[in-house]
Formats: C-alpha cells, sequence, structure tokens
C-alpha cells in the first residue's frame, strides 16, 4: 500500500474489564465494584495514507495520565511503531477502575491497583497490534448531526451545550465495515453513586447499536464534557443508560445514511503534536501528588501535557488532555475550518477541568478538580498557534 495516496485502515477491540473487585472511580471515595454489569474496552483505529500514521485508542476508564500514555508508546516502540503517532483518550466513565488515585478507600489513599494498571498497557497494546496488523484499503466518510433533546444537560451553566455529534465510518471499498467513531460531549454518569456494578455506562449500548446495525467497531470518543455536561435523565438506571446510548446511535447511523461527505482517495492525513505547559496552582492536587496519591509527573508546579491536531482529508480533529466545558468547546469548534470538527477531551493525559478565565469561581466544584484559572487561557492560546501554523 505504501506509496498510494489512498487510506488503509484497521480496527480492533479488546476487553479490560478487571478480574477482581476494584476501586470505582468518579464519584464518591471507598465504592468498591461487586460485580460487572457489562464489559469495558479498549478500542483501536489505526489509520494511514501511506506517509503518516494515526493510532487512536478509547478507552472504558474515568482517565489516564500521561504517565501511562507514555508507557504504552514505549512498548509499541518495541514493535516498530512510532509512539507519537498513538493518542490514547479515555470516555471517562464513572462505573470503572479508580485508575488515577482520587477514589481510594478514603480521600488520602490511592484507589489505583497497580497490577490493573499493567494488565491495561498490556490490553492496549495487544489492540494496537491487532488493529495496525489488519490496515486494509479504506473509504472515509464524515458527516455530523444533531443530538436530540433529552439527552445531555449543563448542570452548572444550564442551556450551554454543543449539540453536535461528529462521524467518522470507515469502511472497504466493498462497503464492509471497519469502523465507526462516534464523538460527543456528554459525561457517562447515569450510573450513579449508589451503582457497584462495573459498566462502561452509556457508551456500552452506543457500541452495541452501532455494531448491530454495520458491524465492524465502535469507538466513542468524548468532547468538552466539563462543568457540567451531565445525562439528561429522570433516575440514574441501566435503562436511562441504555435510552441514552440507543438514542446518541441511532442520530449517527441515521446521519451516515444521509449524505455523508467521502473523502477522496488523495486526501491525506496529517498529524502535529505540540507540548504544554501548565502550573499546577490547585493545592489539593499538590498535596495529593507529595502524598503519592496523583502518580503524574510534576516537575516545580508544572506540568507538560499533550494537544493534538490532525487533518484527515477535509475534517479536523483537535485532542485536549482533560475536560473542558463547552464554553471552550464551542470557541474551539468556531475556529477550526474543517468540514467536519472533532473535538476530543480527556486525551493523552486527564488534568481535570478546564475552565475559561473568565468563568472562574473559586470554591466550585469543577474549579477544586482544576489545575487552577489560567489552565484555560494558556491551553487556547497554544491550539490556536497550533491552528494558524500552516
Ligand atoms: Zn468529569
Amino acid at each position: 500500500m505504501i506509496g498510494v495516496k489512498g487510506f488503509i485502515s484497521g480496527a480492533s477491540k479488546v476487553t479490560i474489564t478487571p478480574d477482581r473487585s476494584v476501586f470505582l472511580a468518579g464519584l464518591s471515595n471507598n465504592r468498591r465494584s461487586t460485580g460487572v454489569h457489562d464489559d469495558l474496552w479498549a478500542r483501536c483505529l489505526a489509520l494511514s495514507d501511506g506517509e503518516e500514521t494515526l493510532i487512536l485508542v478509547a478507552l472504558d476508564l474515568i482517565g489516564l495520565f500521561l504517565d501511562q500514555v507514555n508507557l504504552i508508546r514505549g512498548e509499541a516502540e518495541k514493535h516498530g511503531l512510532n509512539g507519537k503517532d498513538i493518542i490514547v483518550a479515555s470516555t471517562h466513565q464513572h462505573s470503572g477502575p479508580d485508575t488515577l488515585g482520587l477514589w481510594g478507600p478514603d480521600p488520602t489513599t490511592s484507589g489505583v491497583d497497580e497490577d490493573y494498571m499493567a494488565y491495561v498497557r498490556k490490553r492496549v497494546l495487544d489492540a494496537i497490534l491487532e488493529a495496525t496488523g489488519n490496515m486494509r484499503e479504506a473509504v472515509l466518510r464524515f458527516t455530523s448531526t444533531k443530538a436530540p433533546g433529552g439527552v445531555a444537560r449543563n448542570s452548572r451553566n444550564p442551556g450551554v451545550l454543543d449539540p453536535e455529534i461528529s462521524v467518522l465510518n470507515v469502511e472497504t471499498p466493498k462497503g464492509e465495515t471497519i469502523a465507526v467513531l462516534i464523538n460527543f460531549a456528554l459525561h457517562p454518569e447515569v450510573l450513579w453513586s449508589d451503582n457497584t456494578l462495573i459498566t462502561a455506562d452509556f457508551p456500552n449500548y452506543l457500541y452495541a447499536t452501532v455494531e448491530e446495525e454495520l458491524g465492524g467497531v465502535a469507538l466513542f470518543f468524548n468532547g468538552a464534557l466539563g462543568g457540567m455536561v451531565t445525562p439528561d435523565v429522570e433516575e440514574h438506571t441501566f435503562k436511562e443508560s441504555e435510552r441514552i446510548g440507543r438514542t446518541l446511535a441511532e442520530a449517527a447511523l441515521k446521519a451516515l445514511r444521509g449524505e455523508a461527505e467521502k473523502q477522496s482517495r488523495d486526501s491525506g492525513l496529517t498529524v502535529k503534536r505540540e507540548t504544554l505547559s501548565l502550573p499546577v496552582e490547585n493545592q489539593k492536587f499538590k498535596t495529593l501528588h507529595s502524598l503519592g496519591v496523583i502518580k503524574r509527573s510534576i516537575q516545580n508546579y508544572e506540568i507538560t501535557t499533550e494537544l493534538y491536531h490532525v487533518e484527515v482529508g477535509d475534517a479536523e480533529i483537535i485532542t485536549i488532555p482533560g475536560e473542558a466545558l463547552p464554553e471552550i468547546g464551542l470557541e474551539l469548534k468556531a475556529k477550526m475550518t474543517g468540514s467536519i470538527k472533532f473535538l476530543i477531551g480527556l486525551t493523552n493525559d486527564e488534568i481535570g477541568y478546564i475552565i475559561p478565565e473568565e468563568e472562574w469561581s473559586p470554591g466550585r466544584y469543577e474549579e477544586s478538580m482544576s489545575l487552577g484559572p489560567r489552565t484555560g487561557t494558556l491551553m487556547m492560546r497554544k491550539i490556536l498557534e497550533m491552528l494558524q501554523d500552516p
């Protein structure tokens, strides 16, 4: 295939379900799992135009620090892959293992099981090797649509929402589905703190609905879901989780049946990566880091994280390393020029909430889970530089 400017693509999915009781992440401390409702997954889509390669991984996890992503990249490089081609995002589901340290038996004891972390890294590598090992000629189609009402609401700033569902369909020239990638901003937290069963939350039903209709591998990438884009549900039940997952999937499938835009074979792939340094001003994060609860590199009260800007044909992807508020997501999308825009959050890192500086109000929940008031401004400045860089 090398030398041909057409796309090749492969996809895979492997389970990452823990085989033991774990501290469940995202809500209260000391919430131990008592069983498994549905599997957690590492889902991978590899894409190449013969020159550049992009390997996208979506994990049914609360989040993963850059240190873990870099360990996965290091292993992948031993298999001849380029670590910088690998992008690992989390769906941010709230009924899975603590992979960040914040939800252990008490607030100052990590809930991370290091054996499980090693298992996840190995399984992600398996998924990457399988997807890159089965790449074949592919046709890409992009589309977007609006989510219907009753799916998402903003509990911090009611009414501020990005309703866009962005969709990438990858198929063989004969029309066999390789993968369907869906990007939408919404906390997977239909199941709440009274739930002790492991579940991928609404993405579980989204995967099933897409794969029942089209086959292939369905992937879900979250967006600017911060402060606080939450499911619009009557109750925190699996029934409601199913309704949200199926509603999103059906909207995406309907859009694909319409006029999804085909990318011409010579439209190419460009992948740009930038690092971003951010001050850690949150005293709680500093304390938890010094106690070893948060195991992420912090040097001189500063972290270094990553941003990606990808162009696939006429479509465009930006990745951000945490949970941006929808105000930031909407501002970014307004600056993007791609025909279809994907804004993927919790990618290659989880730095917490990313709040517009003018919106910062100390003492609120999202602020307590953010690096500091300048995070949004510094990230936005760097992304705008990337967008302007030809
Ligand atoms: Zn969150």
